[in-house]
């Protein structure tokens, strides 16, 4: 059981009068997951991540897993140091390098605290006796810390100098069958996104840093996005700027409906998928023996999905500035229920009825999905106040109302500040209602064509 009294939540209280300089500016999610003890900011663009915030992130991490292993890949974990010799060799220390950590230790051998993982992986596979094409394609994916030194660490954990990847590595026989690999995996990162119910775009990328020939990228649209788009108002498409500017034809019209009303808008990158052909597997020399037995370089693509981005933009998305709102396959938990404060005159018929909703509550949405905010030396008020500000899904007090003679009625508050009086049964129901729909979205049944809150989100595809 879930005790809101127990619960390690370390809000900032600010004294009243107290002069606070603002000397960084916040975003709404930064703010309120900080305001209201979700996060800490830890030292120098780095943050610790408190109980509530925590389950959140392992329920993306299970979501993520699962899409992962549908799309046929093996979890695997791979050291956060990697030699950077093996970037020497791919030639990666060549450009920039003011964003790496680099460590020594003590025999003054030199590392990289990884940002990505593609020279590490490859290296692996290179020096794993020889790989039969029988064994390919082979999809091994891991989540983990990146580290990059960042010029500007913002918006808390949207740009962060240490934050959670889940990066898979994909080896194929050659460029069509990684072509096929690309698409499946792809698929389950449409899948992915449609799951999380936030409205995305996914756009045609340049390759960059990280070479390659095909890549896409996928975006949250906010004001507080660092990349800049092109919406097409008219059917939605949209492109990124850097590469629709690079094509003459395209600046001018949607490439989708040749409509011209493009109009900019910004984009938090929150995944990003590239082909890598042999970019990483030739210099590495990771080969496969082809069917005539003859070594052949592995053909390579990487996915990347920023755990603790994903959540921050999506907070920042759907959330006001006085409350979080989350998908709901992220919420940290379900349902919220307040009883009756200690010494009212229902507190005590009052709280038969809450324990009997503490049982039949669980019993719906599963024990663990439950908080009980029994902080009782608090108001109603006070209590309902911080849960609306945290998102539940769903508060439902036991009040003085729940124990009135004829129609006793809890109230029920829904995260998008609906505020309803049902009897017992409808609050069930209510809880089962949700409960059903997060499973619909767990199996993926959900692109139906009446279904409004579903069809908003599908992402509009290059
Ligand atoms: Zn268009």
């Amino acid at each position: 059981m879930n005790k809101a009294s127990r619960l390690f939540c370390p809000a900032l209280i600010t004294p009243k009068n107290a002069v606070v300089k603002q000397t960084e500016q916040l975003s709404r999610s930064q703010k309120l997951l900080t305001d209201l003890g979700l996060i800490k900011s830890g030292s120098n663009g780095t943050y610790q991540i408190m109980p509530m915030a925590q389950r959140s992130v392992d329920k993306f991490i299970n979501l993520v897993q699962s899409n992962m292993q549908l799309a046929g890949g093996q979890k695997i974990a791979l050291p956060v140091l990697t030699p950077t010799g093996l970037w020497k060799k791919t030639g990666r220390l060549e450009g920039d390098i003011s964003e790496f950590y680099m460590v020594r230790d003590r025999s003054g051998k030199q590392f990289l605290m990884s940002p990505t993982h593609e020279e590490a992986v490859t290296a692996m596979l290179a020096t794993t006796s020889p790989i039969s094409y029988r064994q390919l394609p082979l999809r091994l994916y891991q989540i983990g810390p990146k580290f990059r030194d960042e010029l500007k660490t913002r918006f808390g954990l949207m740009r962060a100098k240490e934050f959670l990847m889940k990066d898979m590595y994909s080896f194929d026989v050659s460029e069509e069958t990684a072509r096929e690999t690309y698409s499946v995996v792809s698929a389950a990162y449409d899948r992915l996104f449609k799951q999380l119910d936030v409205p995305f775009v996914k756009v045609n990328a340049a390759t960059g840093m990280m070479g390659g020939s095909v890549s896409h990228e996928y975006h949250y649209v906010s004001p507080v996005g660092e990349d800049t788009l092109l919406q097409c108002s008219s059917c939605g498409f949209a492109g990124n700027s850097e590469v629709l500017e690079t094509d003459p034809q395209s600046t001018a019209c949607c490439p989708s409906c040749k409509s011209s009303d493009l109009k900019e808008v910004r984009g938090v990158e929150v995944a990003h998928t590239f082909l890598l052909g042999d970019r990483y597997s030739k210099p590495l020399g990771a080969t496969f023996l082809n069917t005539s037995g003859k070594p052949q370089s592995l053909v390579m693509g990487c996915y990347g999905i920023g755990i603790t981005r994903v959540i921050a933009a999506a907070l920042e998305v759907l959330s006001s500035d006085q409350e979080l709102h989350w998908p709901r396959l992220l919420a940290p938990y379900d349902v919220c229920l307040i009883g009756p404060k200690q010494g009212s005159k229902e507190q005590p018929a009052a709280e038969v009825i809450e324990n009997e909703l503490l049982q039949t509550i669980g019993d719906i949405c599963g024990h663990e999905e439950l908080l009980h905010d029994d902080r009782k030396d608090l108001t109603i008020g006070k209590r309902l106040l911080e849960g609306k500000r945290l998102g539940h899904p769903l508060t439902i007090v036991v009040g003085a109302k729940s124990v009135q003679q004829d129609s006793p009625r809890l109230e029920v508050h829904l995260s998008n500040g609906e505020k309803l009086e049902l009897d017992l049964s409808e609050a069930l129901n209510l809880v089962a209602e949700h409960n059903h729909h997060k499973k619909v979205l767990l199996n993926g049944r959900f692109i139906r064509e009446n279904d409004e809150s579903i069809s908003r989100s599908v992402g509009h595809q290059l």
